[in-house]
């Protein structure tokens, strides 16, 4: 009987042991033990409900292009709960100068796919309308070295696109900033535009025309009824009976003649393999004796911490507030939120018709400090920024702040550089695996995928 530990009861890890479930509902010799420090599985999916509302602490959806985790859904057997965003209504606002500006129609992630639209919008000015128009143009670049986000987009589009667009939207993705993120790791499909087509414009419009029609289109995101967190459960009531240990941090991964020692407090126990699923920082002390290699590697992914701040209001304010998913906020404004969505437009289900429920995103590399402050302060800010932005000045009827603290890797440049030292390192090790959004995805689809994918190494490799 194979022994595999897993240790991380986050989505990736849960998402591994469904799939080492699986393999032994098929008849396969295995049994497998999830380690988890906290007291609940799931990590940062989690769902609360108040007042009617559906709130979701850390993600709300997932792409729907990445397949892995509504195919994850299926195999469970809860397809029937999975619902989409109500993209009747996405629009989504840039704060410029203190005003909510649309996006224009046509931008594909920050890339203009339709001149026109671009042209008369008020987000740019009139230098960077004159680049999005010479950009058409741009010939064919390869480059062989890796380089920021931000150094690429300016070169198509100017440095105030990078302010407007490019790093609002990846500080709501990473956490983190357009120059310091990995334009390969991040956006690797901009680098293949460039070196194809040199316009990104031209290079966006040619994968469009092998997209489905807008109208037959999936939604961009996909949830669950009950709230990503119902993902978490139905995962941790799918695999056997006695296979999760909640409260229960690891310490040490020891390698032994066969297998490894998973010591966590007082107990050790014995392992053919391990999945490690934690943060890669959270990594680094279980393996600093066995593979400091390993460790010093780990040690350098670095990480943001993140805070959603939920408020609810009633049907007046819902009422006056602007249509769309929500809105970005550009460093440039001084400004402390990041972003907010308007959940009832959003997700309308998640939020009864008589409330209204804006949830805004706070922190990021640039602003780890706010999560210091105490909740009331943390209020104050957000109804302050909500009051300047939306004009919003009525008493919320209830609050929730979520702390995420280091919950975000940072795909720096260099990163993929940094993941083939890892997995060459990794050699030295067959039956040990790592998973998460430290590596080569931050969604949630990602870390299902890493989880998956991490069993099937372990199990080929020994
Ligand atoms: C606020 C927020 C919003 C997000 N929004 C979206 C979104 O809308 N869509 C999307 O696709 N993605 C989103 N993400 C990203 C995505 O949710 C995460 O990348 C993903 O859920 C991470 O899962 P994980 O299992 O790898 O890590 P985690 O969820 O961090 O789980 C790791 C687990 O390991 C445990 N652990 C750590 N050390 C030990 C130890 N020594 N022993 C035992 N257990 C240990 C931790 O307690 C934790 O439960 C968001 C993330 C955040 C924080």
């Amino acid at each position: 009987m194979k022994r595999i530990a897993i240790i991380g009861g986050g989505i990736s890890g849960l998402a591994a042991a469904f799939a080492l479930e699986e393999r032994r509902r098929g008849g396969e010799p295995l049994e497998y033990a999830v380690y988890e420090s906290g007291p609940r599985f799931g990590g940062v999916l989690a769902t609360e409900q108040v007042d009617g509302c559906l709130i979701e602490a850390g993600p709300d959806s997932f792409l729907t292009e990445k397949p892995w985790a509504a195919e994850l859904c299926r195999r469970l057997g809860i397809e029937d709960q999975l619902i989409g965003s109500n993209d009747g209504d996405r629009k989504t606002y840039i704060l410029v100068k203190g005003k909510l500006t649309p996006m224009p129609d046509g931008l594909m992630f920050m890339v203009p796919t339709r001149l026109a639209p671009a042209l008369l919008s008020t987000l740019f000015s009139g230098a960077t309308k004159f680049r999005m128009v010479r950009e058409w143009r741009f010939a064919p670049r390869q480059s062989r070295s890796d380089e920021s986000v931000a150094a690429l987009v300016e070169r198509h589009y100017g440095a105030e696109m990078v302010e407007r667009l490019a790093d609002p939207l990846l500080s709501g993705v990473y956490g983190g900033e357009a120059a310091q993120l990995s334009v390969r790791a991040v956006l690797p499909r901009f680098v293949e535009m460039e070196s194809k087509y040199g316009s990104l414009g031209r290079g966006m419009l040619a994968v469009r025309k092998n997209m489905k029609p807008a109208q037959s289109a999936p939604p961009i995101f996909t949830s669950l009824k009950g709230g990503m967190q119902q993902l978490a459960d139905a995962l941790a009531a799918g695999l056997s009976p006695g296979t999760l240990r909640p409260n229960t941090r690891v310490e040490a991964v020891q390698k032994q003649d066969r297998g490894w020692i998973v010591s966590a407090g007082y107990a050790s126990d014995h392992f053919d393999n391990v999945i490690i699923a934690t943060s890669a920082t959270a990594a680094v002390p279980l393996f600093e004796i066995t593979c400091a290699g390993l460790a010093s590697e780990l040690k350098a992914i670095p990480y943001s911490s993140s805070m959603t701040v939920a408020l609810g209001f009633d049907k007046d304010v819902r009422a006056a507030l602007p249509a769309g998913f929500g809105f970005l906020v550009p460093r440039s404004e001084g400004k402390r939120m990041l972003a907010a969505t308007f959940v009832h437009n959003k997700f309308p289900h998640r939020v009864p018709e008589d409330r209204a429920l804006i949830r805004c995103f706070l922190g990021g590399s640039r602003d780890e400090q706010i999560l210091q402050l105490p909740d009331d302060k943390i209020l104050g800010i957000v109804r302050e920024e909500l009051r300047r932005i939306l004009g919003l000045n009525a008493e919320p009827l209830f609050t929730r702040i979520y702390r995420w603290r280091g919950a975000m890797a940072q795909y720096v440049v260099g990163h993929l550089e940094r993941l083939q030292r890892i997995e060459s390192l990794l050699k030295q090790w067959p039956g040990l695996a790592l998973a998460g959004n430290a590596y080569r995805g931050i969604g949630v689809p990602d870390c299902v995928r890493s989880g998956e994918a991490a069993v099937q190494q372990v199990l080929a490799g020994a």
